[in-house]
Formats: C-alpha cells, sequence, structure tokens
C-alpha cells in the first residue's frame, strides 16, 4: 500500500486529506493520505522517509524546508524557492511546486489577459507572480510596505510599494495579501481599489470560504469574480497525479476532489 500524508503546523484545518482520499477511492488505488503536524521544518524529509511514504504535501510554515531539504528540486519550484509537493522517484525524494500551475488552472476560464496586478509580497505571490510570467502575462506587485519586495525586485519583477506607486490599467487584479481572512478589511485603500477595477476585467481573491471586503467591491464593480477555491482544488489535483507519475486521468481525480466541497 502507498502512504501518503500532509505536512504542516498547524495541520488539523487542513482538507488536504479528503481530497487525497476521495481520488484514492474513485480510482479504487492501494493507498491512504494522512496528516502530520510537523514542528521543525528542517526534519521534513527525515520524517517522509521514516513513515515510509510515497509522497507527500506541504503548507505553511514549511514549503521553503521542503525546498532546501529534499534531494532534488524540479520545475517551476526552482524559481519559486518554495515546494509544496513531495515525490519518491527513484529512491530520492523530488520537491515540486503546484500551488503556481493550480492557480493558472483555477483561472482557465478568463480570456484575453495581458496584465496582472497582485496585491502582498507574500509566498503565494511568489508561485502566482511566476506562473504567471511563464504564461506571458505582465505581472505588477503592490505591496502595503517595501520590506518582502526584495524578492521580487532581484527576479526583475515589477514591483511597488503603497508609498511609491501609480495604476495603469489591469485586465486581472489578485488579491494574495490574507486582509479579509480573519477581519473585515481591503487590501488596499478602497478609492483606490475602485479606480483600478474600473478599468480591470477580472478579480481572484486566493482566499476561499468567505467573500471577502475584496471580491464584494470588485462584483460590485462588475468585474467576473474567483475565490481561491479552485486554487486550492487544483494544486491538489496535480500533486496527486504527480504522485503516480502523471500516468492518471485528471478528470476523475477532478471530478473525485470536487465532491470533497
Ligand atoms: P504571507 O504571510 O506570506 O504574506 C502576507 C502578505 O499579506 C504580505 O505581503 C503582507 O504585507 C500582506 N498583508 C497582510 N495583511 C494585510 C493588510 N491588512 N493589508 C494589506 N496587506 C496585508 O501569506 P501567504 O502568501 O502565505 O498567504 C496569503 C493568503 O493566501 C492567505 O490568506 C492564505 O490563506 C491564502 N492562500 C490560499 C491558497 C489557496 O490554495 N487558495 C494557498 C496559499 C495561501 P506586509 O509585507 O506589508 O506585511
Amino acid at each position: 500500500m502507498k502512504l501518503f500524508s500532509i505536512f504542516g503546523n498547524p495541520v488539523s484545518h487542513s482538507i488536504s486529506p479528503l481530497l487525497h482520499n476521495s481520488a484514492i477511492k474513485a480510482l479504487t488505488l492501494n493507498a491512504c493520505y494522512g496528516r502530520f503536524l510537523l514542528e521543525e521544518g528542517e526534519e521534513i524529509i527525515r520524517k517522509f522517509n521514516s513513515l515510509n511514504l510515497s509522497g507527500a504535501n506541504v503548507t505553511i510554515p514549511h514549503k521553503e524546508w521542503a525546498y532546501k531539504k529534499c534531494d532534488e528540486v524540479k520545475g517551476i519550484a526552482k524559481n519559486i524557492e518554495a515546494v509544496n509537493t513531495l515525490v519518491k522517484e527513484d529512491n530520492k525524494v523530488i520537491g515540486y511546486n503546484t500551488d503556481a500551475p493550480g492557480f493558472y488552472e483555477s483561472i482557465k476560464e478568463f480570456k484575453e489577459i495581458k496584465n496582472a496586478l497582485i496585491l502582498g509580497a507574500g509566498g503565494t505571490t511568489k508561485a502566482i507572480a511566476y506562473i504567471l510570467r511563464e504564461k506571458g502575462i505582465n505581472v505588477t506587485i503592490l505591496n502595503r510596505s517595501s520590506k518582502r519586495l526584495e524578492f521580487f525586485q532581484n527576479r526583475g519583477f515589477e514591483c511597488y510599494s503603497w508609498n511609491d506607486f501609480s495604476p495603469e490599467n489591469y485586465s486581472l487584479v489578485i488579491n494574495a495579501t490574507s486582509a479579509g481572512l480573519n477581519n473585515n478589511s481591503l487590501p488596499y485603500e478602497e478609492k483606490r481599489l475602485k479606480d483600478i477595477f474600473n478599468t480591470s476585467k477580472y478579480a481572484v481573491d486566493i482566499i476561499y470560504g468567505k467573500e471577502t471586503p475584496f471580491l464584494k467591491l470588485a462584483k460590485s464593480n462588475n468585474l467576473t469574480c474567483k475565490n481561491g477555491k479552485d486554487m486550492l482544488l487544483y494544486q491538489a489535483v496535480l500533486a496527486f497525479n504527480l504522485f503516480y507519475g502523471n500516468r492518471l486521468s485528471q478528470k476523475i481525480i477532478e471530478e473525485s476532489m470536487k465532491k470533497v466541497f
């Protein structure tokens, strides 16, 4: 039997076991997916091996440790410098990032996106910024403070803090901050956001499970809106297929995981 797990701290809230076990059941695979509360991120690969796992997902705050400690990093995770999926391949633990393609998959119905404004400069912005750039979309990053912008400046992204920003026109505006997660705050000044929305077509908030003030404002400005549920879904769909060398039907995985929400 193949064993899989999610590593995080905290991890009790994670719906990954439900998502992955639903796919295991739908495909009648001999496997089981559990959860593991990991306190020391640097122990992640040692734990992965001692639990005899074939694959794992990694959530906050251990994605950077997974990147540093895995035997080899493949794909876009090399740029993002964070790993959310670990796969045992030929006795090595390989690190991938499916948050990035998962985000892109979640906005696949959005047409003709030329440029995007991302609000926030945290870990998730790294994944979104790199995948959009890889897909030929111009990316601008706007953050409340300047400290976290260094990573993006050093990698050639256009970025601003609130103090030095003059908006242009953006097809897509993304809230990748935690504003609105546990409160009712907007990620940027209301008047300025409204001005930005006036020339935009699409808005995405990567927060899921509630309608945030950001999405409410975007809807009232007649933008096509999307929350973070599909990003969560597709990072899991893509990770699960990686566990099996991308040999499974994405459609069946997707349909089985959608039943969980
Ligand atoms: P980080 O903690 O790495 O970064 C948080 C960012 O939000 C920083 O740029 C911070 O700015 C900014 N910020 C926080 N509060 C405010 C505020 N009140 N106003 C403006 N900016 C603010 O977070 P992550 O990148 O890990 O996660 C961001 C969000 O994405 C979370 O809400 C998380 O739940 C969600 N998420 C969703 C996923 C999905 O699958 N849908 C996957 C992963 C995360 P500053 O630098 O100035 O402090």
